[in-house]
């Protein structure tokens, strides 16, 4: 968890920059500031599955002021305001984009301006400028958002785990903790692996084998015939395929049971959607744990 909260806080530091960036003289351009994009996806989606583990703490009933109530004050407020920030930015961004904002495109690395696919000619560098600042100023505004909303959702889930533990510490019969070096991976880090990994096969895999058959085909067949479909049939099964593996794999894997510290094991099948149950049964005490809700 710490690792994507690190992430978290280096994507909220670099959007930060990019943004600021955008209003400068010499803003970035889309191209060179992607990752950032891809990288939401990386930190979001294990704050969204530390989110939905477990019951709040017993006992003192937590008043829900905020979207993360774990995490600090402080954090959560700055959350409003990115939100708020990331909302106004969009809308004023979008306007300008439309309304305001010659339609640039990029050819042979440089910026032209065309009209009905025609060459009308090469953009200047105030056009250049302009275009760059405010398409980098409209992603930037929501990646700030994201990155932000990552890790304060990552550092309320931590702190909840924390006390959860502290809750069952106190409730806890000895007999029945399990005895042996309990297994390394938590719940939620044996969930995030399995989701994320399936994610990267479901995309990663069906790339590399349409890449790797075209390739083959074209040095087989010197002429376009109608085999040339085959990489493309190939994408969606090999995507389907590929989403079955990491269930498989990570099966034999067990995460640490939040009762009893014991072996639990994932029962469920391929990751669909952050509506898949993932139901893990513990060998040690019987319990069975669904990591992606309650
Ligand atoms: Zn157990």
């Amino acid at each position: 968890m710490v690792f994507f909260m690190l992430l978290a806080l280096i994507g909220f530091v670099a959007s930060v920059v990019v943004h600021a960036e955008s209003w400068g003289p010499r803003p970035l351009d889309i191209n060179q500031t992607w990752p950032l994009h891809v990288g939401i996806f990386v930190v979001f989606i294990p704050m969204i599955l530390g989110q939905k583990r477990g019951p709040g703490p017993t006992g003192k009933r937590v008043q829900r002021t905020s979207n993360f109530p774990n995490a600090p004050e402080w954090m959560n407020m700055l959350l409003s305001i990115c939100g708020a920030y990331a909302v106004i930015n969009l809308l004023l961004g979008v306007i300008l984009l439309i309304g305001f904002t010659p339609d640039l495109k990029q050819r042979d690395g440089r910026y032209v301006i065309e009209k009905n696919r025609t060459f009308i000619r090469a953009a200047t560098a105030e056009e250049v400028r302009v275009y760059r600042s405010r398409s980098g100023r409209v992603f930037s505004g929501h990646w700030m958002l994201f990155y932000w909303a990552s890790l304060t959702g990552l550092i309320d889930a931590r702190r909840r785990a924390t006390l959860q533990q502290a809750d069952r510490d106190r409730a806890f019969v000895p007999a029945g903790r399990y005895m042996h070096t309990p297994p390394r991976l938590s719940l939620w880090a044996h969930s995030t692996m399995l989701t994320l990994a399936t994610v990267v096969c479901f995309f990663g895999v069906p790339l590399v084998v349409c890449i790797g058959l075209m390739m083959l085909l074209d040095r087989l067949l010197p002429k376009p015939t109608i085999l040339n479909i085959i990489p493309v049939l190939a994408l969606p099964l090999s995507a389907l395929f590929a989403a079955r593996i990491p269930p498989r794999l990570l099966r034999r894997i067990p995460a640490r049971c939040p009762v009893c510290d014991g072996r639990a094991y994932y029962q469920g099948g391929t990751f669909y959607g952050s509506n898949t149950p993932l139901p893990y049964r513990c060998i040690d005490c019987g319990e069975i744990t669904d990591a992606s809700d309650n």
